[in-house]
Formats: structure tokens, sequence, C-alpha cells
């Protein structure tokens, strides 16, 4: 079995219907909600998530952008859990995902390439690192 943390962007959870088609999505898909929290990322939290993209064009964007308001943090778990939470998620980039892969969440309620709707550990070591920083009071050993 294997943790993944995922987020649900502000500008998703501010809508309650695609809230709850992405609730559902997560727990059709078969993955089990280990944690969840309604949580607004302070600056902080944000700097520290998104250290390794300081140096890009769209990292003020990005921070501001996830400091806006509330999101929804989850941990997922099941086997393979990263790789196919990032597949439901689809690419990166809304305009690839709305041509490559219309059906996966960023196709579906994407708006733009920061605000693109959710949120996926990359890897292991990732996941550990994010879940840390976001559940600081949940013991992954
Ligand atoms: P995430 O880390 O959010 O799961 P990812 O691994 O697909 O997504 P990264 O390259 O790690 O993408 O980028 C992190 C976040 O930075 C993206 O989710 C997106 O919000 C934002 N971002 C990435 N590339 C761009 C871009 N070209 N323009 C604007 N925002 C971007
Ligand atoms: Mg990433």
């Amino acid at each position: 079995l294997e943790v993944t943390l995922a987020i649900l962007k502000p500008h998703l959870i501010k809508n309650p219907v695609s809230m709850e088609i992405v609730q559902k999505r997560i727990l059709n898909e078969g993955f089990k909600i280990v944690n969840s929290k309604i949580y607004r990322l302070t600056q902080e939290d944000a700097e520290k998530f998104y250290a390794e993209h300081k140096s890009k064009f769209f990292y003020n964007r990005l921070v501001t952008s996830m400091i806006s308001g509330p999101s929804g943090i989850y941990v997922l778990a099941k086997e393979n859990a990263i790789k196919h939470w990032r597949e439901l998620m689809g690419p990166t980039k809304v305009y690839k995902a709305q041509f490559d892969n219309p059906h996966s969440i960023r196709g579906e309620l994407g708006l733009s390439d920061t605000r693109n709707a959710t949120h996926g550990s990359d890897s292991p070591e990732s996941a550990r690192r994010e879940i840390e920083i976001l559940f600081p009071e949940f013991n992954l050993d």
C-alpha cells in the first residue's frame, strides 16, 4: 500500500459541485481517505511546499493562488496511489489536459496552468515530505 498527498486547490473547492465530483471519483477509484482536512495554506506552508519551483517564472503566481483560500488536503492510500492519482489528474497544463485527456480531473475542472484543479505527489519521497508539511501531526511510520 502506498500513500500520496492530494490537494484540491482553492478555486476547485469553492465550487461544491466540483468538490463533490472529485470526492466521488477518489472513492470510486478505490482510494482510502487516510486523513483529510479543509485548510488554508499559509505563505510559509506554500513556500516550503513549492521550494523546488522557487526560481520558476510562475512561482509567485502559484504561491499566491495556493494561499488565496482554503484547499481540500487528503492523504490517499491504495496500491500505486502516486501514479494512479497523477493519471486521474491528467497533465499539468490545462490545454494539454483538455486535449489529451479531457475526462481527467484537470481536463474537466482546470481553469489555467496555475489553477489546474489539483496537486499530487510525484514520488514516495515527495509524498512523505508533503505530508510532513501539511499534516505535521500525522505519523507515517
Ligand atoms: P503538482 O506538483 O501540482 O501535482 P505537477 O507535478 O504536474 O503538479 P509541477 O511541475 O510540479 O507540476 O508544478 C507544480 C504546480 O505549479 C502545478 O500544479 C501548477 O499549478 C504550477 N505550474 C506548473 N507549470 C506552470 C506553468 N507553466 N505556468 C503556470 N503554473 C504552472
Ligand atoms: Mg509536482
